[in-house]
């Protein structure tokens, strides 16, 4: 079953020769256990069960003789990864986030921190971080030898690979870019990380009239139509002024135009604008309008708002702006009014609870291959048309080749 779901994620698991310690105590985990003075808290939970597993293997280590090969992983190449979705005690896959779910399918990650990716992946699929979930993470990146930095990349790298995938049609949606960015937050990164490769998606043109007054900002090495370098202090900035535009050096928020060499480039300037939906140009652009006395026609990013995590649940939202103290509407009507907080000024434009309150419903489905049937959690998307058991062999035969 492990070995399926490694397979799931696209690593290969040699298991080698292992000890087993139901083979030396000749009893269950938790009666070994008890007799070997091991403490067994919150069992039959897998990593409460393996620490405790751990612990006794050490306790009758004496009893084995034959060597031992540990278990070695190594991650499969150009092979359609699929998706892990188990999160304990919620069966029925959440609705409101086919999205999301099969963003997470283009996710690779590094062996080293595989584990805490599936992990990861499980635990953010509902768009909500509990504070069981983050102890959980927090204890594997420990015993993963992952420190905060680590920790960190292995976020930007999920992340990463969720707005890749998100890329891949050309396309990001209002939801896409409300579900990247609510992701961002709960793995606790800058929404930037997210805004900054999809606004490209996302500008809409922004018609502006090149009026007297308007504070213009240049950006860029601007070549002319016989690929010469425009200089931007003696043409560009007498040019605007010339025309009652007030040019910048320094990017500020007052700015009312940025005009780039390259509306796609990477500037600072530019991203800077991108950020606070500040129009921007190209210098093509603007002195044609500027010759025609026309409006030139800019582009500029829409703000999506501020992805929030409340402080209570760790649901996540998106809001108009930012709050020091997130609470969530539900944790909210929970608990006793509040008087005044500073989280009363944020407006809540959607809040999906995502996690189903259903009873799990299981599917009973038919092998294609062998007949026989077997059961599964119902869940959305296509259904497997081989048996688990028929599906293995197949991968397993594949491999051969
Ligand atoms: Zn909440
Ligand atoms: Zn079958």
């Amino acid at each position: 079953m492990i070995g399926n779901e490694f397979g799931r994620v696209n690593i290969e698991i040699d298991w080698g020769t292992g000890l087993d310690t139901l083979r030396a105590t000749g009893c269950k985990l938790a009666v070994a256990c008890a007799e070997y003075g091991i403490v067994l808290d919150g069992a039959h939970r897998a990593l409460f069960d393996a620490r405790a597993t751990g612990r006794l293997l050490f306790a009758v280590a004496d009893a084995f003789s034959r060597a031992c090969f540990p278990v070695a992983a190594k991650p499969l190449r150009h092979t359609l990864p699929r998706r892990v979705l188990t999160r304990d005690g919620v069966t029925e896959i959440n609705v409101d986030t086919p999205y999301l779910a099969s963003l997470a399918r283009g996710v690779h990650a590094d062996v080293d921190i595989a584990s805490y990716a599936i992990l990861l992946d499980r635990a953010i699929a509902d768009l909500q971080l509990t504070g069981e979930e983050r102890h959980e993470l927090a204890e594997l990146a420990t015993e993963l030898g992952l420190d905060d930095q680590g920790r960190e990349r292995a976020h930007r790298e999920f992340l990463d690979g969720m707005i890749d995938a998100a890329l891949e049609d050309g396309v990001v949606t209002e939801d896409e870019l409300d579900q990247l960015c609510r992701a961002a937050a709960l793995l606790e990164l800058d929404a930037n990380l997210v805004t900054r490769r999809t606004n490209p998606y996302r500008l809409v043109p922004e018609p502006i009239a090149l009026e007297a007054g308007l504070v213009v900002c240049f950006t860029g090495a601007a070549l002319d139509d016989f690929g010469n370098q425009i200089d931007r202090e003696s043409v560009l900035e007498v040019e605007a002024q010339q025309h009652g535009l007030l040019p910048i050096d320094q990017f500020r928020k007052a700015c009312g135009l940025v005009i780039a060499a390259d509306t796609a480039s990477e500037s600072k300037k530019v991203r800077e604008a991108r950020r606070l939906g500040v129009p921007v140009a190209s210098v093509a652009d603007y002195r044609t309008a500027l010759r025609t006395g026309r409006p030139v026609i800019a582009t500029k990013a829409v703000s999506n708002g501020v992805a929030l995590v409340c402080t209570e649940c760790g649901a996540s939202w998106m809001a108009m702006r930012r709050s020091s103290k997130p609470v969530c509407t539900s944790c909210r009507g929970g608990s006793t009014p509040r008087v005044s907080g500073p989280d009363e000024s944020s407006v809540v434009i959607s809040m999906k609870p995502v996690v189903s309150q259903q009873p799990p419903a299981i599917q009973t489905l038919e092998c294609s291959q062998c007949n026989r049937t077997w059961e599964r959690p119902r869940s959305r998307g296509r259904r497997p048309l081989r048996c688990p058991t028929c599906a293995a062999t197949e991968t397993a035969s594949a491999h051969q080749d």
